[in-house]
């Protein structure tokens, strides 16, 4: 946790010190521990077709005790896989936080996945169990993928559709003196798939105390959460890092209540209305999440009681970063991390950080530079990897049953994310690129983000994605698909316009050689553009 009351950026660095506790447990921190001093507030709030219903601190630490007493009585504990594939609800919460209680591992699934996705997940995970949604459950059923078979318990959360046991009756039947396992930070707790950007996900294993190791940076980027009053939401699926790490979890460790609404699709309309309704104060947004508000013609956000807004996953670049400044008029807080290491890098308005299209400084506690490829520091200016200095609590165990990807993931102490990056002279880091992504023209480094940036903002483009595509003179030229806006035709006139348009926005050696207008841009489930469907071919 932050120091109180910091004058500056550098008085809370200096100030900083993590001292782990030497027993950590995310079930008891983000639900006992809290309903100690607060049972009676509101730790989830549901909210659906319009109506709002709350469940207590108090509630969500008995809940989940009795519910990891039921899963002991089953046999299952510690170390062992539970898959959890439930929406956004009080039931989510719990089913994690009895995980957590059993010393078990979480295997958060995103409730959008299919049957292979999902198969493949219970199976490199090697789950015991599988507490799911109703269609969660049937699509798991859905082919012959034998996903179900190495399990030994299935149970269904919501009202019963399927012939699992429910996981109501789980709970009920749990006693309630069950004593959570008491585990040391380093201690597995969850296991959480990366978004498969640029290739096949991979499981990535964190301890208990990758809570603790993301609370600096989530403080940060939600301007000193927790303030009295905070109500935070995210339109993310919990199974995300983003969803469990950026906005679950820190909220409840923090006694802030969340709000759990989670639709099917993202609609702006709909994001616009649980933010009112449910009065959110602090939101995490993925860009495109963002980005889709800004393009859904902007309802009115004076009726909001927003406060600051927190995004990562994706550049967000300057002009969104300045179109949702505009729209929301609250601060929002670019942060930076990946699945095995979170949170490092963020901007704080309220501290004065607050670069547009930066991705923020380094958060107290975590040592981040840009690496060249030798492993001395760049300088100033200078692009090269974004590298995390180890041990530190935010990084993650391990791949899971991968020792050799592990292993390639540091160089001399050096965790290095496979993200090019820049510092400037005062200190903030820029994305410049993953390193697979990064165009190489006429001995320019081109990063895809600011050029994507740059054409989301005319006014006849919805959405783009650009590569490097092979040239013989210039190596590489960049490549841009580009889906308009509804209405807009694609001629060649409209595409000499938009490339004129990037050209006297950013530089002559980045605009976009070739355009090909496309019907749509493949995203992964989190909502990132894979630029690899169109390198591909
Ligand atoms: P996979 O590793 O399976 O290909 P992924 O890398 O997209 O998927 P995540 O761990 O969800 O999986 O995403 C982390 C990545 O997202 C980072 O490595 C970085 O490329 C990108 N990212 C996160 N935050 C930002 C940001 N603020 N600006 C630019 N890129 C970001
Ligand atoms: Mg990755």
């Amino acid at each position: 946790m932050l120091p109180a009351n910091p004058q500056n950026f550098d008085d809370l660095h200096a100030r900083f010190a993590w001292n782990l506790p030497a027993r950590f447990n995310i079930g008891t921190a983000c639900s006992d521990i809290v309903a100690q001093r607060h049972p009676d507030r509101p730790a989830i709030i549901e909210f659906a077709e319009g109506q709002r219903s709350a469940t207590s601190f108090g509630d969500l630490a008995r809940r989940s005790t009795r519910l990891a007493a039921a899963l002991a009585a089953h046999g299952i504990g510690r170390g062992d896989r539970i898959a959890i594939m439930v929406p956004q609800s009080a039931d989510a919460a719990i089913v994690h936080l009895a995980t957590y209680k059993l010393g078990a591992i979480a295997v958060p699934l995103a409730t959008q996945f299919g049957p292979d996705a999902i198969a493949y997940r219970l199976r490199t995970s090697g789950a015991r169990a599988f507490v799911a949604f109703g269609k969660g459950i049937a699509r798991a059923r859905a082919r012959e993928t034998g996903a179900l078979d190495k399990l030994d318990l299935v149970a269904e959360a919501g009202a019963p559709s399927n012939k699992a046991g429910a996981l109501e009756t789980l709970i009920a039947t749990g006693g309630p003196d069950f004593a959570p396992v008491d585990t040391v930070p380093d201690d597995p707790a969850m296991m959480l798939f990366t978004s498969g950007t640029t290739g096949q996900p991979k499981g990535t294993l964190h301890g208990h105390r990758v809570l603790l190791g993301h609370l600096p940076g989530i403080e940060l980027a939600q301007n000193f959460m927790p303030q009295a009053g905070d109500v935070f939401w995210t339109p993310s699926d919990w199974a995300w890092a983003g969803g469990l790490l950026n906005a679950l979890l820190p909220a409840l460790c923090h006694g802030v209540p969340v709000v759990a609404a989670l639709a099917p699709k993202f609609e702006p309309v709909w994001a616009l209305e649980v933010m009112k309704r449910c009065a959110v104060t602090n939101v995490f947004l993925p860009p495109t999440a963002l980005r889709m508000i800004l393009g859904g013609g902007g309802t009115a956000t004076e009726e909001l009681s927003l406060r600051v807004i927190g995004t990562a996953g994706e550049a967000l670049g300057r002009q969104t970063h300045q179109r949702a400044m505009d729209m929301f008029g609250v601060p929002v807080n670019e942060f930076y991390g990946q699945t095995e290491c979170n949170a490092m890098l963020a901007n704080c308005a309220a501290l004065g950080i607050n670069r547009p299209g930066a991705m923020g400084k380094p958060v107290p506690g975590h040592e981040v530079a840009i690496l060249r490829p030798d492993g001395s520091h760049a300088d100033p200016g200078e692009s090269g990897e974004v590298a995390v200095k180890a041990p530190d609590p935010v990084q993650f165990l391990g791949y899971w049953n991968d020792e050799a990807a592990t292993r390639a993931k540091y160089r001399d102490g050096w965790l290095l994310t496979g993200d090019s990056g820049r510092m400037d002279a005062d200190g903030y880091f820029h994305f410049v690129g993953r390193m697979d992504d990064v165009i190489t023209s006429s001995g320019y480094r081109i990063g895809p983000s600011e050029i994507e940036d740059c054409l989301a903002a005319h006014p006849d483009v919805e959405m783009a994605a650009v590569i490097g595509k092979p040239d013989p003179v210039r190596t590489e030229i960049v490549a841009a698909f580009v889906k308009l806006r509804d209405g807009v035709t694609g001629d060649e006139a409209r595409k000499r316009a938009i490339a004129a348009f990037v050209k006297t926005r950013l530089s002559a050696h980045e605009y976009p050689r070739e355009i090909n207008f496309v019907e749509s841009i493949p995203l992964t489930e989190s909502g990132k553009v894979i630029r690899r469907h169109f390198r591909s071919g």
